[in-house]
């Protein structure tokens, strides 16, 4: 089941910079973790129920560091936050969506996640994220 949004992924050069930029917007910084099998360098920010998620890259392989470079900086993907990650890639795939990860691996924040392709899901990248208990 889909419960709610977890959080919002944007793809930023400047993590830091970026942190400031919510921090005087009145946000408050959470936790700032490095996610090696991402390449990412993660920032989260409280807003209601829902959280910012920034990502910097660490590497220039990174996926973040090529969304930038096509893209530039913004949204780059949206978290729904679900109860039964790998049952639900399972009824994705037979539904025919395409999948970046057909197994879930480990995000930021202790969290099991996985991908939808954007080809898929008319244009937003769109993350399923199980957090654990
Ligand atoms: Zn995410």
């Amino acid at each position: 089941m889909v419960k709610k949004i977890s959080h919002i992924g944007i793809a930023v050069k400047d993590l830091n910079e970026a942190i400031k930029f919510y921090e005087s917007l009145g946000l408050k910084l959470e936790a700032i973790e490095e996610v090696p099998s991402q390449k990412v360098r993660v920032a989260f920010l409280p807003i209601g129920e829902v959280r910012i998620e920034l990502l910097e890259a660490t590497d220039e392989d990174s996926p973040i560091a090529k969304f930038i470079e096509k893209k530039g900086e913004g949204v780059q993907h949206i978290a729904f936050q679900v109860d039964d990650l790998p049952e639900k890639l399972q009824k994705v795939e037979e539904s025919d969506i395409r999948l970046i990860d057909k197994e879930p691996r480990p995000g930021a924040h202790g969290a099991d996640i996985a991908f939808l392709h954007p080809k898929s899901t008319h244009g937003t990248l769109i993350e399923f994220c199980q957090e654990k208990h």
